[in-house]
Order: structure tokens, then sequence, then C-alpha cells
């Protein structure tokens, strides 16, 4: 049984670009009157949060934080280049400190390799780098408690993990118990070729998951089938937090637009696609849950 048992969260930049005192408050308010748990924030530069202030303004509206982050070709440990892998190993520990100075207990994302459309495949020897990096990274995230995600995401976005299966085979290869899968039917839509069956596969490493459309817009307005997505997360009793996440060129900078092919907008009114796939998510779930219930 799940759906009740999830926590929702939806993603910051559904709100705002920045992470001022202003720009938290109101991402963290609307967060609050979409009626999420919690609110994913963006770590793309951890040493720029303010982390009083965010656990003050968390505390006043009485939701939790999950983070994430997308590594660059300068930050990328599945690099060769020792320095890009040095750079990169930093900037993850510093979002891990981050993350455990606001109180998350969960770090994911494209923290793997860069998130970019690479012209050519991994190399072992770079693969070897992201292994290393990531299991001094889940050993320091472990001392507070902090689970680690890897994100699977489409070819254009990483050449290292694009299917449930690769970020699996990774997570094995690193070892650590706080290292989980993270999913996301938007990339599961381009590349898995059976969405349920891919979960099914990957349930004993699924930790987090995000719900996004085929056009990264409104839900229900693309072509991923969410109540299949819904039903398996409920039959295989995934108890893992569910995330909302959205980008439009209305928020999100010119520069984190560009980086995710964000060049028309869905939307514009953040508040009001938060307040709609709050309510789209869970009445998937709550579906789910009455199925599994009363199966007919
Ligand atoms: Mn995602």
């Amino acid at each position: 049984m799940t759906g009740n048992a999830n926590q929702l969260g939806v993603h910051a930049l559904v709100f705002t670009a920045g992470w001022s005192e202003p720009e938290c408050r109101s991402a963290v308010e609307a967060c609050a009157e979409a009626g999420f748990d919690l609110i994913e924030i963006p770590l793309l530069n951890p040493r720029s949060v303010d982390v009083s202030m965010t656990v003050q303004v968390l505390r006043e509206f009485g939701r939790s934080a999950t983070c994430s982050l997308g590594l660059s070709l300068e930050t990328d440990i599945s690099s060769e280049d020792p320095d890009a892998v040095r750079r990169g190993s930093a900037l993850l520990l510093d979002a891990v400190a981050v993350a455990r100075d606001v109180g998350a207990t969960y770090l994911g994302g494209v923290i793997y390799s860069a998130m970019a459309k690479y012209t050519r495949g991994p190399t072992s020897a770079g693969r070897r780098n992201c292994v290393d990096t990531l299991r001094a990274v889940a050993a320091r995230a472990a001392e507070s408690g902090i689970t680690v995600g890897l994100e699977a995401v489409n070819r254009y976005e990483s050449n290292l993990i694009n299917t449930g299966d690769a970020a699996c085979a990774l997570i094995d290869e690193i070892g650590a118990s706080n290292v989980v899968l993270h999913l996301d039917s938007y990339h599961m839509n381009i590349e898995e070729g059976d969405l349920a069956a891919a979960i099914r596969r990957a349930r004993h490493h699924l930790g987090y998951f995000h719900i996004g459309e085929s056009n990264r817009g409104y839900l229900g307005t693309g072509t991923v089938e969410f109540q299949a997505i819904f039903n398996t997360l409920a039959d295989i009793e995934y108890d893992g937090t569910i995330t909302f996440e959205s980008f439009s060129s209305a928020v999100i900078s010119p520069e984190f637009a560009g980086a995710l092919a964000v060049w028309r907008n869905l939307w514009t009114d953040g508040r009001d696609l938060a307040a709609h796939a709050r309510s789209f998510i869970k009445g998937g779930l709550d579906v789910a849950q009455r199925r599994t219930l009363s199966p007919s």
C-alpha cells in the first residue's frame, strides 16, 4: 500500500530561480499553499545558500527539504581530467554539507557526470573516477544520515546513466547502502521501453521519484502514462518521496533554460501549475491504492 505513505514534494524552480530570502519565502509558501510536504532546493552553487535563513523559512511554513544538483563539464567526476574530478568532488561535499545544514536527508540529481550533451561515450577510467568519488561522497553523506540519489536522465543530458538499469549497475559498483536510484518519468519516457517494467526491475534500489510530463509542462498534457506509474509504485510498495518537476523560462535563468533546452513556455503561473500537479499526483496515488485494497 502506498499513496498516503509517500511524501510529496515540488521542485523550487517551479516558483523561483534564485534563493534570496524573499525568493525562498515565496517558494516555500507556495509549496505549502499547494499542499506539498517538501520543497526540492537546487544546489547548483551550494555555498550561495543562506542556511540559517532557509531553516527559519522551512520551519515557519512547516515544510522539509530535499536537495539536488547537476554537475557541469568543469566539475565532471566522470572525466579523465583529475582537476575536473577534484572540483566535482569538492562541489558534492559542499552540497552534502548544505543539505545537512538545511535539514535535508536527500541529495540527488545528475551528480555522477556533467548534466550536458556529450559528443562521445564514457571511458572506463572516467567511470572509475565517478565510482571512487561517489563512494567518498556517500560515506560523508552517511555521517549525516543523508541518502544520495543518482538520477537517470535522457541521452542528451548525460552519457553515463540513461536508464534505471544503468543506474542500478553503478549503484552496485559503488556498494554503499545510502546510494539509491532516482527515477524521473520525463527521462524514462524517452529512454525506457516499458516504464512499469523498469520501475519493477529497479524496486530494490529506487529511493526517489520525479514526476514530470513528456513536455515538462502541466501533468496530463503529454504522453506519459502516469496511472501505470502510480499503480506500479503501489505494487512495489514504494514509500519514498515523489516530487513534481517542471521548468519554464518564465521562471528559470536563460543559462539554466539553455542547459535544459527549455525553448518555449508551457506555463507562466507556477502556483497554478503546482496546485494542479499536487491534486493530479494525489488523485493518481489514491486510485492506485484503492485498486490494491479492492482488487477486481
Ligand atoms: Mn528530474
